[in-house]
């Protein structure tokens, strides 16, 4: 008998509260894995496709396991779908009391310190709103700016909050009703604790350094994290260093303003150098949004400045260290800034990529990142942890799950992969087109052409994903006028918003970019149909996967093989994903490019999706799509 029938098998508690509910052997043998992982210890890897029901396969294990368990997401909605929706039910099939908090960052969370000086800080224009903090603030018991009814502006919140670069610590006055640290109190007598990626990285890194104290995150020995895919890219981001220009006048305001309150003259002169060689530095940094920093551009960049600004921050942390907790915490602050600078502009080229990156608003900076965070990830978590349990809808590639353990430096990892329970090969078709072939080859006008036969002959319902933005207002101006349903594009509205339209208005159809092609979760007839553009290879000098393919041909690999392919294989996978998200959803994925089976290594990124049939016409898109009554 399975291991976990009682709790999610045919007679499961769930059957009370679950109309319909049904018992899937393959959430009950992906539980069986994650139990017997958290029993034994080691690493599991897991891939679990779309009405698998993932989260209760590790939710039940972890509540019966009797230890305390941390379980890290990429993204806030499903930590909000695993607080209010899976945990209840885990406690149903489980009948236990299971103990559950999320722990965020401190940013999060109203600082009393700063609230004390808000009235004075908060520009005179924003008074409304702060009056409406203010009311908030005198019911609130958490201080968490998510229980807020409404967004404030960020000028406002950063008046209210601090990031653990500016908080007091352990010498703060306030700190007994701290709303950060009673969080991470409450959480400290959980058995499940929620944290998203890029918060338990930190937490490792902080731990790291104190020799395993724990830090943000109580102490556990299993982790599990979900939305897996995520957590290569999340960690070599968070496992690196950043130094911006925005960052830097902000810090420059802050120190201002602390010696102000503190009654001390600010260290002006310092604050002046920095500004001056942080315009030189940044200044001279290359246009265009994400640049490769490599060692010829960086020796062409003012190192003396950077030298300069190096100096400026030791002094202004040594002058304004003393006069208040607030300016003591700012010193900390610049000299961390100090080492990020040092640590980006004299990197180890062979484990370290180094790039400059501007934001719509033309703000800059400077980046660094590891080449490969696999060995940091197995000398600081994997081997630290008695279990570790990696989940996603998408992890294998052509070649299984080999890659994806590999990169996350979990090789000796246990994997387990449950396919859809779907009857995705009779409700789903790939169309492929023999006559475009992508890579920047095609007709913009032949490839707009195609998409809207394709819309036309699935009356809409259909999200059509992009490469770029630039990509995908192309198609929009040559589409626009042709077709005669919605028409909705990103950058029009909020993601959230569109999604709602797109989802409420059967017929519409969406044009979107990469911020799309994961996380859109729409059943029933909004979604037919799923046309990608091209193959999403990424742009092949986008400075990590230019390091990584380096990197993989110094070790005697390929770089297109070893790096492209799995990225774009994984990628392709997650488009394809967006296609079926109920048992009875029926539709078809396009991809606009030839190559798909033309190529050898077409077979290698088919591979990656589910067996379905390859159709080539539009017709037959449009008579698969054809149901009866329409
Ligand atoms: S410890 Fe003090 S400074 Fe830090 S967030 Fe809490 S109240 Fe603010």
């Amino acid at each position: 008998m399975p291991r976990y029938q009682k709790e999610l098998g045919r007679s499961s508690p769930l059957k009370a509260v679950l109309p319909g509910f049904r018992s899937r052997a393959g959430q009950l043998r992906l539980a069986e894995e994650v139990g017997t992982t958290i029993e034994r210890g080691g690493v599991l890897v897991a891939e679990a496709a779309t009405g698998i029901g993932k989260s209760l396969a590790y939710l039940v294990p972890a509540a019966m396991s009797g230890q305390r368990v941390v379980i890290s997401t990429a993204t806030k909605a499903l930590q909000g779908q695993l607080l209010t929706e899976d945990l209840p039910l885990a406690r149903t099939a489980t009948g236990l009391q299971i103990t559950a908090a999320v722990v965020k960052g401190r940013s999060n969370y109203v600082c009393r310190v700063q609230r004390a000086f808000a009235h004075q800080r908060v520009p005179e224009e924003y008074s409304g709103q702060l009056g409406r903090l203010e009311d908030w603030l005198v019911r609130t018991r958490e201080g968490d700016r998510d229980e807020l009814p409404f967004v404030p502006s960020e000028v406002v919140w950063r008046e209210l909050s601090v990031g653990p670069d500016r908080c007091r610590g352990a010498r703060c006055a306030e700190r007994d009703g701290c709303y950060a640290e009673l969080a991470r109190e409450r959480a400290t007598g959980c058995e499940i604790v929620l944290v998203n990626h890029s918060l338990y990285l930190a937490d490792l890194a902080l731990r790291s350094a104190r020799g395993g104290e724990p830090v943000i995150l109580p102490e556990h020995d299993v982790l599990i994290i979900d939305e897996a895919h995520t957590f290569e890219q999340i960690a070599a981001e968070s496992l690196g260093a950043r130094v911006s220009a925005p960052a830097l006048s902000r810090f420059a305001r802050d120190i201002d303003t602390a010696c102000t309150a503190a009654i001390k003259l600010p260290p002006t002169a310092e604050l002046a150098l920095l500004q001056m060689h942080g315009d030189r530095l940044f200044n001279a940094l290359p246009e265009g949004r994400r640049v490769r920093l490599d060692e010829t551009r960086l020796r062409l960049l003012p190192l003396d400045a950077a030298d300069a600004m190096r100096d400026a921050l030791g002094r202004i942390a040594e002058r304004i260290r003393d006069f208040s907790d607030e300016t003591e915490a700012l010193a900390r602050q610049a000299e961390r800034q100090a080492l990020a600078l040092e640590a980006i502009l004299s990197p180890d080229h062979e484990e370290t990529v180094v790039w400059s990156e501007r934001d719509t608003r033309g703000g800059v900076e400077l980046r660094a990142a590891p080449t490969a965070v696999g060995p940091l990830l197995r000398e600081h978590l994997w081997d630290k942890l008695h279990a570790a349990v990696l989940v996603s809808a998408t992890l294998a590639d052509g070649d299984g799950m080999t890659g994806i353990c590999r990169r996350l430096g979990a090789d000796a990892a246990t994997t387990h992969v449950e396919d859809s329970p779907f009857d995705i090969e009779s409700n789903a078709r790939l169309y492929v087109p023999d006559d475009i072939v992508g890579g920047g080859k095609a007709d913009p006008v032949v490839v707009a052409d195609r998409i809207g036969e394709l819309i036309e002959a699935a009356g809409g319902r259909a999200l059509v994903l992009f490469p770029s933005l630039n990509r995908l207002q192309r198609a929009h101006d040559l589409l626009r006028d042709r077709l005669t349903m919605p028409v909705l594009c990103q950058g029009e509205a909020s993601r959230d918003v569109l999604l709602e339209r797109f989802r409420d208005d059967e017929t519409s159809v969406l044009f979107a970019s990469m911020t799309f092609w994961q996380g859109v979760d729409i059943p029933g007839r909004s979604l037919e149909l799923v046309i990608l553009e091209s193959l999403p290879f990424a742009v092949p000098d986008d400075p990590l996967i230019a390091a990584k393919s380096e990197r993989a041909e110094r070790d005697g690999g390929n770089g297109f093989r070893d790096v492209q392919l799995p990225h774009a294989a994984l990628l392709l996978k997650q488009g394809f994903g967006r296609l079926l998200r109920s048992e009875s959803d029926r539709g078809v994925v396009a991809v606009l490019d030839a190559r798909l089976v033309t190529k050898g290594y077409g077979s290698f990124l088919r591979g990656s999706l589910p067996n379905v049939p390859v159709i080539g016409s539009v017709d037959e898109v449009r008579t698969f799509l054809a149901r009866e009554g329409d």
